[in-house]
């Protein structure tokens, strides 16, 4: 049982964004306050959901695009955070601050996008501490795939002193918490934008030098100039390629995205004649041991600076006016969705 926010006798009521399928196929989002905590999904812990957040994912689920929702209805938000209400596993205890991103909730199971969530606690991580939910939001998978590139970066050798690192959608929000991550770290942070009327803010994040996207998308030379240390790119396509065409001997590029595409044509010279490693991130399932070591570390680095320039807070009534800007590429950095 629930407490209402009213403080008046406990209810079941749930509200949520609620996602249905018509036989056309056609997607209708739907705000709903008559759902009860018996229409939830079968899990071992039942959430109250204080914060969740809006990525580029849950854009293309909010207004039905194929390929991210797997099941109608859905209540999608692949991010949670909020306190534990009832639990029939151990590990976890009512009250317990919680995050959850990730492990195909908001597209196989239901999400973020709702006053609770029933969840398996295998998926859940607990928050650290000082943590607060819309903290733990304004970060959300963005963040932790941001600090997963980071890690994987640093797994194959990088350092601060070895040259400069490019950030790609660096405006986004995987590009955002990888700038201010890079710089608080003390990497000489290259962003790659097609918003360079965002320069200011990427600088208050940490990065030296702005350049616009098209310098990476354009480049057509299988192996160009050296410049970039290490890249961490959420485009995908031709800017992927550029980045790996200018990555110094010896290099790696974390791969996490395709807000510019799928595709990804290049040649293996950057692979086999500079050594250059492309190292491919993915924080979906990403296993709990790793997410724990991910959160503590971006509790402990990320600037204030992203919290305070690069992070918005929308009601669920806004989340598909928000969805269609984040499909646009108008949204900058992070945004937390209230249910
Ligand atoms: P955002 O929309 O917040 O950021 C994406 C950014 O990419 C935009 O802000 C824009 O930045 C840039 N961009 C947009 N269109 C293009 C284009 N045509 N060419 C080049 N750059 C473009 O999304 P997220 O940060 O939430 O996600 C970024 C990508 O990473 C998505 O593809 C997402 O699916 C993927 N992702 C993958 C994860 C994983 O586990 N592997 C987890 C999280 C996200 P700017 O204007 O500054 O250029």
């Amino acid at each position: 049982m629930t407490q209402p926010s009213d403080g008046s006798a406990s209810d079941d009521r749930v509200r949520a964004l609620l996602l249905t399928q018509a036989e056309d196929k056609a997607v209708t989002a739907r705000l709903r306050d008559d759902l009860t905590l018996a229409d939830l999904p079968q899990g071992e812990v039942l959430v109250g959901v204080e914060a969740s957040s809006l990525n580029y994912k849950d854009g293309l689920a909010v207004l039905g695009k194929p390929g991210v929702v797997r099941k109608y209805p859905m209540v999608p938000g692949i991010d949670l955070a909020g306190s534990v209400l009832e639990s029939s596993d151990a590990r976890f205890k009512p009250g317990d601050a919680v995050l959850l991103t990730g492990w195909g909730v908001g597209e196989g199971h239901w999400g973020g996008y709702a006053s609770h969530a029933r969840v398996k606690a295998d998926w859940l991580t607990h928050r650290p501490a000082g943590m607060d939910a819309k903290k733990a939001m304004a970060l959300g998978t963005a963040g932790l795939t941001a600090m997963l590139c980071v890690l994987a970066l640093e797994a194959h050798g990088l350092t601060p002193g070895q040259g400069e690192v490019a950030v790609t959608g660096a405006s986004g929000g995987v590009g955002s918490v990888a700038v201010a991550l890079l710089a608080q770290a003390g990497y000489t942070v290259v962003a790659s934008t097609g918003r360079t009327e965002e320069e200011a803010y990427l600088r208050q994040l940490g990065a030296s030098e702005i350049i616009p996207r098209s310098l990476l998308s354009d480049m057509k030379r299988p192996l160009e100039k050296e410049r970039f240390a290490a890249g961490i790119d959420s485009a995908g396509g031709s800017t992927l390629a550029g980045l790996l065409a200018s990555t110094r001997r010896a290099g790696a590029v974390a791969a996490c995205g395709l807000a510019q595409s799928a595709e990804l044509q290049t040649t293996v010279l950057p692979f086999i004649l500079r050594g250059v490693a492309l190292l491919g991130v993915d924080s979906v399932m990403c296993p709990p041991e790793l997410r724990e070591r991910a959160w503590e570390r971006l509790n402990r680095e990320v600037p204030q600076a992203l919290y305070t320039e690069g992070v918005r807070e929308v009601p669920l009534a806004e989340v598909q006016a928000q969805a269609e800007k984040i499909l646009a590429g108008q949204v900058r950095g992070r945004t937390v969705v209230i249910p």
